[in-house]
Formats: C-alpha cells, sequence, structure tokens
C-alpha cells in the first residue's frame, strides 16, 4: 500500500494500492480502446463534454483545493487559485476541438490540405508541486484534440489526479478516456515511456529523470514534450521601481515554498542599487507568514518531505553567506524559513542549481552586458524577470535572455492563454496557449487529384 503524507504534520493522510507495470498495462489497453470512439465524437460534442468537466471542477472547487492544501502542503488560498485555473484551462480547451484548422496549399492538379490528428494514447507524467494544475495543463489540450490519456501523478501527490478521474466520469467523459496509475516512477512512468502503444509522453520534472524519458523514448520514437528545471535570473536595475521589485522578489521564490521551475532563485540586483533593494527585501521577507497551510493568512507552507528539506537545507550549511532569514514553526513537518543568500557569486553551487526550497541567492552586477551575461550563464532557461523604468532596455534585455517566458516589471509566468515552456535544458516543446495543441497532434497532409491540368 502506498502512503500519502501530510507534509504540515508529517501523519499518514491516505492509504493507496499501488500500481505496478500490469496495471500500467491494463490502463493503456483501456485509453488505446477507448481512442476511436473518441477520436470520433464530433467536435462541438467534444467542446460540450470539456465544458461540462470544467463546470463539474468548479463545483468541486473548494474540496479539490483542500485535498490539495494538505497533500502538497501548499496555502490554501494557492491550492484555490490552482484548482480555479484547472477550470479555467479546460474552459480555454473547451475551444479548441472547433478550432483546430487546416491549411488549403495550392497545387497542380488537385487540391492539397491538411488536417490535424489526435496522436492516440498518451502519457503524462507528472510532479508533486503543482499536481493537479500541471496534469491540466496537458489534460486540457490533449483530450481536446481527441488523444486519450493515461495520466501518472507523483506518488507524493496522488490525491486529486484520482479524484479527477472519477470528476470526469461522471462529467460524461467516456469510460477509457481518462485513466489515472498510482504507482512508482520508475516502474510506471517508465513503462509509459516504453510501451509501444503510447504515441507520446508529456512529462514534468527534473532534468535528470527527463533525460532519461527522452533517451527511453529514442527507442519508440515516441513523441516527447518535456517542463524541467529551471535557475531563473530576476534582473534588478538601478532605475526600476526599488521598492516595488523588493517586495515582489520574495513571492517570486518563495512561493510554493521554492518548489517552483519558475522560482526566480537568482536575484540579479545592479550594484549601485544594492544597500537600497536589501533593505527593501529583508522587510518584505520578514513578512512572509509560514505555517499551517489551511489558515487563511499563510503565505508559505512546509517543503513536500524530509528529503527535499535535507537537499535544501544542504545548501545553506556553515559558511553560507546568510543575509536575511525569515521564521518557520518548529515541530512536525517539513518547515524551513525563507532564506536569502547574499552576496553570492553566479558560481556558487547555490547559483548553478535547482534548490527546489525557499532558499534565494543575491547576485550583484554591473551594467545591461553583465546582466545579460549572468543571466544566461546556466545550463536553464525557463522563466525570468526585468525591472527597469527604461522600456527600451527592458525589451533589449528581455530578447537577450535565453528563457522561454519572461516578464517586465512583473514576476509571473503562467496564462492559460500564453505558451509556457522553456529554452536549453529547460525543456521541450510548449504547455497552454494555443501552442499547446501542435504537441498533442500530428499534421496529415491530403492530396485530392480532381483531373485538371
Ligand atoms: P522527478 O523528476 O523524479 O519526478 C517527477 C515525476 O516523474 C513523478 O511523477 C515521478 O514519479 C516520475 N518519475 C520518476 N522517475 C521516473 C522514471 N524513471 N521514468 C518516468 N517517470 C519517472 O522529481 P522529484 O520528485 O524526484 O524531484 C527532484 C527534483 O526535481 C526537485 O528537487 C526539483 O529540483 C526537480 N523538480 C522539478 C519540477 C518542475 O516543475 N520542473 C517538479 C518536480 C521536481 P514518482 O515521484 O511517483 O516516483
Amino acid at each position: 500500500m502506498l502512503q500519502v503524507i501530510e507534509p504540515a504534520t508529517e501523519g499518514t493522510l491516505a492509504e493507496l494500492e499501488q500500481a505496478g507495470v500490469e496495471e500500467t498495462d491494463a490502463a493503456v489497453a483501456r485509453a488505446k480502446a477507448a481512442f476511436p470512439a473518441w477520436r470520433r465524437v464530433s467536435p462541438p460534442d467534444r467542446a460540450a463534454l470539456l465544458r461540462g468537466l470544467a463546470d463539474a471542477l468548479e463545483d468541486r472547487l473548494e474540496d479539490l483545493a483542500l485535498l490539495e492544501a494538505r497533500n502538497a502542503g501548499k496555502p490554501i488560498s494557492d491550492a484555490r487559485g490552482e484548482i480555479g485555473m484547472v477550470v479555467e484551462t479546460f474552459r480555454f480547451y473547451a475551444g479548441a476541438p472547433e478550432r483546430l484548422l487546416g491549411d488549403t496549399i495550392p497545387v497542380a492538379g488537385g487540391i492539397d490540405m491538411t488536417f490535424r490528428e489526435p496522436l492516440g494514447v498518451v502519457g503524462l507524467i507528472v510532479p508533486w508541486n503543482f499536481p493537479l494544475v500541471i496534469a491540466g495543463w496537458k489534460l486540457g489540450p490533449a483530450l481536446a484534440a481527441g488523444n486519450t490519456v493515461v495520466l501518472k501523478p507523483a506518488e507524493l501527490t496522488p490525491l486529486t489526479a484520482v479524484e479527477f478521474e472519477r470528476i470526469a466520469v461522471k462529467a460524461g467523459i467516456p469510460e477509457g478516456v481518462v485513466n489515472v496509475v498510482v504507482g512508482p516512477g520508475r516502474v510506471c512512468g517508465q513503462r509509459l515511456v516504453e510501451h509501444p502503444d503510447v504515441a507520446k509522453v508529456a512529462f514534468t520534472g527534473s532534468t535528470e529523470v527527463g533525460r532519461g524519458i527522452a533517451q527511453a523514448a529514442a527507442q519508440t520514437i515516441k513523441r516527447v514534450t518535456l517542463e524541467l528545471g529551471g535557475k531563473s535570473a530576476n534582473i534588478v536595475f538601478a532605475d526600476a521601481d526599488l521598492e516595488r521589485a523588493a517586495a515582489a522578489a520574495p513571492s517570486a521564490v518563495f512561493g510554493n515554498a521554492g518548489q517552483d521551475c519558475c522560482a526566480r532563485s537568482r536575484i540579479l540586483v545592479e550594484r549601485s542599487a544594492m544597500d537600497r533593494f536589501m533593505e527593501a527585501l529583508e522587510e518584505a521577507v520578514e513578512a512572509i507568514r509560514v505555517g499551517d497551510p489551511l489558515d487563511e493568512a499563510t503565505q508559505m507552507g512546509p517543503l513536500i518531505s524530509a528529503g527535499q528539506r535535507d537537499s535544501v537545507a544542504s545548501f545553506v550549511g556553515e559558511g553560507a553567506p546568510v543575509a536575511i532569514q525569515g521564521s518557520a514553526p518548529e515541530g512536525p513537518g517539513y518547515w524551513f524559513p525563507p532564506t536569502v543568500l547574499a552576496p553570492v557569486s553566479n558560481t556558487d553551487r547555490a547559483a548553478r542549481e535547482e534548490i527546489f526550497g525557499p532558499v534565494a541567492c543575491v547576485i550583484p552586477f554591473a551594467g545591461e552586458a553583465e546582466a545579460v551575461a549572468l543571466a544566461n550563464d546556466t545550463i536553464y532557461g525557463l522563466s525570468g524577470s526585468v525591472w527597469t523604468r527604461d522600456g527600451a532596455k527592458a525589451l533589449r534585455v528581455a530578447r537577450a535572455v535565453d528563457t522561454g517566458v519572461l516578464s517586465i516589471n512583473s514576476n509571473t509566468s503562467v496564462r492559460v492563454s500564453t505558451p509556457f515552456g522553456g529554452f536549453k535544458q529547460s525543456g521541450v516543446g510548449r504547455e497552454l496557449g494555443p501552442h499547446a495543441l501542435e504537441h498533442y497532434t500530428e499534421v496529415k497532409n491530403v492530396y485530392y487529384a480532381t483531373g485538371e491540368v
């Protein structure tokens, strides 16, 4: 049996049967059997079913949010926002079945046209940091395009995925279209990657596992999209609104207790503004309310596991330049206080590796060229921010930084209607927006000879 732990209490939240290879194969077989009928559902009917699913999820928003908050240890207000985004994602992709447009292409002797065909069975492997919301980013476009899916949640946080399958069936999504398998990644996840009947794997998680998935997928030339790690830069120029930039910086790295691939964990500050920025940052960090995820006032919860806490603590050992540290509860729960290291060199381990916890590095720079060079000096390229009142400089820097998602005078990364994904070792492909649909369809080209000469 799989014991699901509540990170804020270390108590057992649920016990579930654990799937293995046999159960994964059975789920793939169900998805394969359901595919022909699901792809034939007419576009308006498929759209209506997805709208119905969005409504059904919205009806359950409060209890899904509570389940997510308890299982992932995230503040209840964040969990509500995430389940709200799942609802919004299905509403957005409910518009897709009737908008999967093709082209007609002028050719000799006939008519040439393209279609966007579904891939078949798609395997979705998702992590524990944003369990249902990341699943939703994959489920929405996959189902809208006419694919059937096998979803493997992280073993640490499977509860909302299990609930999602029930809600989908109740909302009228035919049996077999959505299948959830709860089991270890190296068993069930790996089986999905190797399975000859799985046409594509969409994965979010560590770069290390992503690399293995890309390798294994090569055996069957499986389509793969990967959303991996990050070490994003939050670039603050001296001509920025420093108070706003400093007030916004903590939530951009301590949100979800730093367990966020978009975390702006390298705060690059122009040297001449360091003192003013650090002063304002200290005030903001010390004000963060860390505690019980179910308390409406909580802004940061515990880490997901004891292992994750040990891994995060390894970056704040003896001799670490701790400049600011907030507070965290004592007693049971995987707590870690929000911590700012400063000044840090971009070559230090804390600036190179994804910490995936509430630890930020402040790295000073001098001038635009150095800011861009430091921001790009990483194997990752997921997100980032630029803070300045100089509009032309903001755009120059935004274009020069090699990341998939960048915000100016803001730290937001993700919107349902806009593409999200990484450059370099942060991944392959894009989720959300209209772009995600490209990764859940194949382009088919059809030529019809009309007898003209
Ligand atoms: P993983 O990459 O191991 O887990 C992500 C998902 O992949 C989980 O569902 C996991 O299953 C599954 N998985 C694990 N191994 C395999 C495999 N061999 N084949 C197929 N699927 C597999 O992340 P961790 O949970 O180990 O986290 C470690 C680090 O990864 C974090 O500290 C962080 O740096 C990074 N990370 C990044 C995320 C992001 O959003 N980009 C999300 C999560 C982690 P299961 O856990 O059930 O075994």
